[in-house]
């Protein structure tokens, strides 16, 4: 019997007697996590591995479609989280994570499939900022599954793109203390991509070579510098 949930009757024996003095420190002096990670709830991401993370290392928020709702007045589980990483675990990186064969983009192909899941279908639509981009910039004959690939791609941007609505986001990179990231992780090749925020294009993060940056605190803080001087 290998059951998925009957692993964690194990889990004790087999896997935290070997971490056990990484979870006493962890359970003694609390967690410090570097980095949020926000990416899709699909089954087929999964952010510690992709970033090799131990328990304590990284900050995790997933849902469907690796969204992140603008900030407004209402409350939600993913403000509440980016809020919370920001000014109480003083996170420098936050990284928003599409992927290949994205379900939540597919939709958007045939909406027809979110007639009994309305919670998604409302939920979706702070992914229509890049539908529109698709629409507009990208050719109208891509096969479905480049489209697919174009909307996760295209999402991950508006999602950093509501990053920066939300108050505590806007003041850690004003003090210049906060970058953000847009990755995208093609399930088939193992192949993790970077926004470069200086070129506005994916590039393959090489182990050779810098990682990419989708918005670094440096470049954000120099706008706010002489103001903060002048005060
Ligand atoms: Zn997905």
């Amino acid at each position: 019997m290998d059951n998925i949930l009957d692993r964690a009757g194990r889990f004790r024996g087999d896997i935290f007697e070997k971490e056990s003095a990484l979870y006493q420190t962890l359970a003694h002096h609390g967690q410090n996590p570097k980095a949020l990670m926000i990416s899709c709830a699909d089954s087929r991401v999964v952010p510690e591995l992709i970033t090799q993370a131990r328990p304590g290392d990284l900050f995790v928020c997933r849902n469907a479609g690796n969204i992140v709702p603008p900030f407004s007045q209402a409350n939600g589980g993913v403000s509440s989280a980016v809020e919370y990483a920001i000014v109480a675990l003083k996170v420098r990186d936050i990284v928003v994570c599409g992927h290949s064969d994205c379900g939540a983009m597919k939709a958007f192909l045939k909406p027809e499939v979110l007639d009994d899941m309305p919670n998604v279908a409302t939920w979706l639509r702070h992914a229509h900022a890049a539908e529109s981009v698709v629409k507009a910039a990208y050719p109208d004959n891509m096969d479905d599954r480049d489209r697919v690939r174009a909307l996760a791609l295209e999402n991950v941007i508006a999602q950093i793109n509501h990053l920066r609505t939300h108050p505590s986001v806007a003041a850690a990179m004003a003090r210049g203390e906060l970058s953000l990231h847009g990755w995208f992780f093609e399930i088939d090749s193992g192949t993790i991509m970077a926004l470069d925020g200086k070129t506005g294009s994916f590039v393959n993060v090489n182990n050779d070579e810098p990682l990419p940056v989708a918005l670094s605190s440096d470049v954000a803080s120099v706008p706010h510098m002489p103001m903060a001087a002048a005060l």
